[in-house]
């Protein structure tokens, strides 16, 4: 056993170096290439993924797995062996059921989608976007007919991205965030006046806000002896081993939020890598649990605390040091209050606490009902104006306010939304668990001294990689069911307080 065990090891190990040297190549792709080199490029990555994907999907991975099955069911749930071939198996299974001459479709597909997506986007016209996305679609519905689901195509992609949960779970979450989030909203629609944000809205020195993030990224426990930050046009995160984990971000010279909470985002990302135990390295395991779980972590950083008015008693005095002129009348309580004003707005990535999950909720719909054949390609703008009126009040002006606004249908990236709104929901029911162990976390931060919190989510999140599924993870962390009571008692006592409701 300890034979098969040591070999399906070593193959692991050489599928995810594979993986990684791509994902340094498409790092580099996104910082620093030369726009000449995308060509090669956009080869070299393919042929390592390929090679990945090859050697992963061997008849060898399938018998070692087999093999091994005894053994690992005979271990216990949470050590190493049964949850190696456990979640193996899982991802082998999921691999070879997907043609390779699908992939390959889908990745034509993609490019194609890709180019036609930001010329419509230059004419803010869908037409052009169109027949594309009907192509990228309908092969995202023949990907779910060979994975298999119980019961719609959606719980198909959906298990790529969130392990064991279902469509009618993540519809029955959505439908209780959305009771409580469009009347508050709606309510907050009415009073947007009562918090300025202009101090956001100056002109900022680049390298000052550069060196700002830098300092807030230290502070809370992101390793540069083990990762950087680099510019993107989108910021991203992306992990080669726990030892070096990249961040991007970037600069908006007028807007002060864009760099600086994008680098507490990612920095929550990037902790969460950094905190991946190098026992799951080079195997499955050795990676966030899921997209929504690893959205938890951004989140945390980025809003539950980032946001929070115990944070700015503590950086504000520093920030000040870095803007004195334009910062010289803020207040704490002013400055929380302006990186917390809500409203109803257009744009997902601009969106805030408040907005944010209904903009995900709209577009995890519309890709359902157009895997099912229940909503036409060509009546996609329509539907997703209809919706934004219904759920945020406002209507887009053309396209590219509306349905052009994401590159994640270009590449096929169906039932990837529903993971940021799990994010959001996992990272309060997170942060409630923490403080029932730490009630002095929220004066810890006030005082810039996050390792409480940090060494909390390391032990109950980070040091398990992906050998929980999201659900079992949330129930291990907090003793709870995953729930969106703690997030909704979350924004809800913020914003009655922020907003005097
Ligand atoms: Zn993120």
């Amino acid at each position: 056993m300890q034979r098969a065990l040591d070999r399906l090891r070593a193959i692991l190990a050489e599928v995810d170096d594979l993986q990684n040297a791509a994902g340094v190549l498409a790092w580099d792709q996104q910082t620093y290439m030369p726009p000449g080199g995308a060509r090669a490029r956009a080869n070299q990555i393919d042929t390592l993924r390929r090679l990945a994907h090859e050697r992963f999907t061997a008849p060898e991975v399938g018998s070692l797995l087999d093999g091994l099955a005894g053994s690992a069911a005979a271990a216990d749930y949470v050590s190493m062996e049964a949850s190696l071939v456990r979640v193996t198996r899982r991802e082998y299974e999921k691999a070879v059921r997907i043609p390779p001459s699908l992939v390959v479709e889908i990745s034509r597909a993609a490019n194609e989608g890709y180019a036609a997506w930001v010329e419509a986007r230059k004419h803010k016209d869908f037409a052009l976007f169109r027949a594309p996305l009907e192509r990228i679609a309908r092969l995202q519905a023949a990907k779910a007919d060979s994975l298999g689901y119980p019961t719609c195509r959606f719980d198909a992609l959906l298990e790529l991205r969130e392990p064991g949960l279902t469509t009618a779970e993540i519809n029955a979450l959505f439908a209780e965030l959305r009771e409580a989030l469009v009347p508050l909203v709606r309510k907050i629609g009415e009073k947007l006046d009562v918090i300025d944000d202009s101090v956001l809205h100056q002109p900022f020195d680049d390298a000052k806000q550069w060196d700002a993030g830098m300092e807030a990224l230290k502070a809370i426990g992101f390793d540069l002896q083990r990762g950087r930050q680099d510019r993107s046009v989108h910021p991203f995160t992306t992990s080669f081993s726990p030892h070096d984990v990249r961040l991007t971000t970037r600069v908006a010279p007028d807007f002060f939020s864009a760099a600086f909470f994008a680098s507490l985002h990612e920095g929550g990302h990037g902790l969460y890598e950094q905190g991946i135990p190098d026992e799951l390295s080079r195997t499955p395991l050795g990676g966030g649990a899921s997209g929504g779980v690893h959205e938890s972590q951004s989140r945390l950083w980025e809003n539950v605390v980032g946001r929070s008015r115990n944070f700015w008693e503590y950086f504000l005095p520093r920030l000040k040091q870095y803007f004195p002129a334009q910062l010289a009348a803020a207040s704490v309580e002013s400055f929380y209050r302006a990186v917390n004003r809500s409203e109803p707005s257009l744009i997902r990535v601009e969106a805030d606490e408040v907005t944010y999950n209904l903009h995900i909720m709209l577009r995890c719909d519309l890709e359902q009902k157009m895997l099912d054949g229940d909503l036409q390609v060509k009546d996609l703008p329509g539907a997703w104006h209809d919706a934004m009126e219904s759920y945020l009040g406002v209507r887009p002006k053309d396209d590219l306010e509306g349905v052009l606004q994401d590159i994640h249908w270009t590449f096929g990236g169906f039932a990837t939304f529903p993971g940021y709104t799990l994010g959001n929901v996992i990272s309060a029911q997170l942060y409630v668990a923490a403080l029932g162990e730490h009630p002095d976390i929220p004066q810890r931060i006030r005082e810039g001294e996050f390792a409480q919190l940090l060494e909390w989510t390391r032990r109950h999140v980070h040091r398990h990689g992906a050998k929980f599924t999201p659900r079992e993870l949330v129930v291990k962390a907090t003793g709870q069911e995953l729930s969106a009571k703690p997030y909704l008692g979350y924004i809800q006592a913020k914003f009655d307080e922020l907003y005097e409701l």
